[in-house]
């Protein structure tokens, strides 16, 4: 299993046991950190959660051998250093209560507010996602469910911290272990932290991945680094001041700094282009923090004036900012002695930016009334406003695409059995998910077990569930599925079968209504004249045979006419022949002529009921039992169909029961368990009255025929609760 929090996992502590407390980072440094830009009522706040979290974990170590709230205090520091709102300082602390102590999240809102108890909740759920496969796409998507399950961005935040304290407290596990959380760091965190423009979290992230995936590599580059630094540090000082001077003497004000480029980026440079350390050129550089956009430019000039600048390495992301916000001049300048140094020019604003990304938008200045909804609000239009920037810019149709998808999200993720992940429209029900399957799984579907549980075809989808679906070769897509479907594939697909299946069935039930009528005014084994039906066909203006027969299992012509027509010698017939005719046999129903036939909604006939049917234009017969005051509509008086139930009727057919039971607690949970006892399924409850001591619920329930019916409603009647029981 390869969730991403195996890294807590509680083990038993390894023989050495953690002694080296005395530089630990403890919660009173988190205070003094705190308190630098929180209220001290805040920080009060803040010390509570560390005291609930360090009882809730009291007795769990680390795999190293700690005490484990260490990492939770580790991850709050994480989050102060971003200057994160006491909120998220809080759920920090509490992050991974909910999952590995008895704490519930009601807890958490009692005593920490709803805010703190959903931001731990949501770290939680992100916890349980299970990341399987391997293949880039899914990295992908992986992340974008991730994204997309998160309501509150500090959610992706704590669970980012969180990851990067496990990443650098990495060395107690085993070495398999490293290596299968360093990649999944690289696949799903560090683009994650990428993609919200927190470019300090992602290089720490992406180093920390190399160090634990490539061990030997990586120790050799870092003493490759110090030793050139060592080299060169002279040289580096010479060129430091030689800068400093020069922007003196042209009077902008700014600050120079060194900059080590990171393990990764040389790593993967290195790999990319094939080449050795020493081939490497710009490994350092100098970053320059303006106070204004103007003044970057004016010291690129400056730069460009006192060193040559190499051609083709300049790089405008002012104008044009990277695709997650990012803003910085890059060039890259001949040195003294012919080495390389690599600028970045940019204002501090940008700089505070391209360290924190969207974080930057919790940052707080003390005393500042505290609102986390406008930072989350600030943080969105921020995003919005990159989106506009990218499309003026006309550059990065990727960005587009992921990071409007990941944070507006319209698309909802979910897991196939096996793992991988399937992309779907928001709003997706299960027959959706398996038609995006497959079509056969679509078109043989009947029901799915969502994160394991049995749930109807209709149910809505939601990010990161697990879905599979239960097929049964006899079953078929139903017309009621094109009221809640929405991808377009289910639709085509529901209504191509639909339609070549209701032609075929309305041809077999329009075939058997002719015989019928046929052998009714001419006896067994009469046969139309050819000529006759090709005169028919004609006079109606139909195409072929089959074209006549659909049309009378459709409904729109009466099998006695048609009948009368193809014995008349001139096959004229008069129209008051279609009447209401109970002297010939009627037709059996077998429950297996599908769309043609459909039984009446509003008295539910079950086999052995008594029955009658009328034909409904271009849906077939409707069957309705016998009693049925419907039946008397005038309009159906002349399309009435005499019918009976054959002897062996196939499928399950609804009924109706309304049920006067005593209010008592759990009358209805022992209803329905006395109704799944006896094998039928309740598809609809509806309480449509209650007083004191009675209420009336009607069901509506499945059965095989009238004699299931009657010992289902013998049960019923047993309970004591219930008082009267009657089919309606
Ligand atoms: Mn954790």
């Amino acid at each position: 299993m390869a969730t991403p929090e195996t890294v807590n996992q509680l083990e038993p502590a390894p023989d050495k046991s953690y002694v080296n407390d005395k530089d630990r980072y403890l919660i009173s440094d988190l205070c003094t950190e705190l308190e630098e830009y929180l209220d001290t009522q805040q920080v009060a706040e803040v010390y509570r959660a560390y005291l609930f979290g360090a009882q809730a974990h009291e007795g769990q170590k680390r795999v190293s051998g700690e005490p484990y709230i260490y990492h939770p205090v580790a991850v709050a520091r994480i989050m102060c250093k971003m200057r994160m709102d006491y909120k998220s300082i809080i759920a920090a602390l509490l992050h991974d209560v909910i999952e590995d102590t008895p704490t519930l999240k009601e807890q958490l809102a009692e005593k920490f507010g709803d805010e703190v108890a959903e931001l731990v909740d949501g770290v939680s759920k992100l916890t349980h996602l299970d990341f399987v496969s391997k293949a880039e796409e899914q990295a992908e998507n992986f992340r974008k469910m991730m994204l997309a399950m998160v309501k509150d961005i500090r959610v992706i935040i704590i669970k980012l911290a969180d990851r990067l304290h496990n990443m650098r407290t990495l060395d107690a596990m085993r070495p398999d272990k490293r290596r299968r959380i360093a990649r999944e760091t690289m696949d799903i965190y560090a683009p994650i932290a990428n993609r919200l423009g927190i470019y300090n979290m992602r290089h720490e992230l992406l180093d920390l991945s190399i160090k634990n995936a490539y061990p030997m590599r990586y120790k050799a580059l870092t003493n490759a680094c110090k030793q050139a630094v060592g080299y060169r540090k002279e040289v580096f000082e010479t060129i430091k001041s030689a800068i400093k001077k020069r922007l003196k003497a042209v009077n902008i004000e700014a600050r120079v700094k060194h900059r080590r480029k990171n393990i990764h980026s040389i790593y993967y440079k290195m790999k990319e282009k094939k080449i050795s350390f020493k081939e490497l050129k710009d490994v350092y550089g100098v970053r320059i923090l303006t106070n204004s956009v103007d003044d970057c430019y004016r010291v690129l000039g400056v730069m460009h004036n006192l060193y040559k600048p190499i051609p083709g390495k300049f790089k405008d992301y002012l104008a044009i900012p990277k695709a997650n916000g990012y803003q910085s001049l890059h060039t890259s300048l001949f040195g003294p002695h012919g080495i390389p140094i690599e600028v970045q020019i940019r204002t501090k604003a940008m700089d505070r930016f391209a360290k924190s990304g969207i974080a930057a938008h919790w940052l707080y200045k003390k005393g500042e009334e505290s609102s986390t909804e406008s930072a989350q609000t600030r943080a969105l239009e921020w995003l919005k406003g990159l989106l506009e920037m990218q499309q003026r810019a006309g550059s990065s149709l990727e960005f587009l695409e992921n990071v409007k998808v990941d944070l507006f999200p319209d698309e909802i993720y979910v897991f196939t059995p096996k793992g991988n992940i399937m992309k779907l429209p928001r709003g997706a029900t299960v027959v959706d998910f398996a038609y995006a399957v497959h079509t056969d799984i679509g078109n043989t579907c009947v029901a799915a077990r969502i994160d394991h549980r049995m749930s109807p075809l209709s149910s809505h989808l939601h990010n990161g569930q697990q879905v599979e679906i239960i097929t049964s070769k006899n079953s078929r897509p139903h017309p009621s599925w094109l009221n809640y479907v929405v991808t377009a594939k289910a639709r085509t697909n529901i209504r191509h079968f639909l339609k070549s299946l209701q032609e075929a069935e309305a041809i077999s039930l329009g075939q058997r209504l002719l015989q019928q009528a046929l052998v009714q005014l001419k006896g067994k084994d009469y046969q139309p004249d050819e000529q006759q039906l090709v005169h028919v066909l004609e006079k109606y203006g139909l195409e072929d045979y089959d074209c006549l027969l659909s049309e009378i299992g459709l409904g729109n012509r009466t099998a006695t006419l048609v009948a009368k027509a193809l014995v008349d010698e001139q096959g004229q017939v008069e129209e008051d022949v279609r009447e209401f005719d109970f002297s010939g046999k009627p037709l059996p129903i077998k429950g297996t002529e599908g769309l043609v036939v459909s039984y009446a909604n509003c008295c539910k006939p079950v086999p052995g009921d008594d029955i009658v049917a009328h034909f409904s234009q271009g849906r077939g017969l409707v069957v309705h039992r016998l009693n049925c005051k419907n039946l008397h509509d005038p309009q159906h008086s002349n399309r009435k169909q005499e019918v009976q139930w054959s002897e062996h009727v196939e499928g399950e057919f609804q009924a109706a029961l309304r049920i006067q039971v005593e209010n008592q607690r759990g009358a209805l949970a022992r209803l329905a368990s006395v109704i799944a006892d006896m094998s039928s399924n309740i598809e609809n409850v509806n309480q449509s009255e209650k007083d004191g001591l009675i209420s009336t619920t009607d069901f509506v329930i499945t059965v095989r025929d009238r004699t299931h019916l009657a010992r289902i409603m013998k049960k019923l009647r047993a309970l004591p609760v219930v008082n009267k029981i009657l089919r309606i």
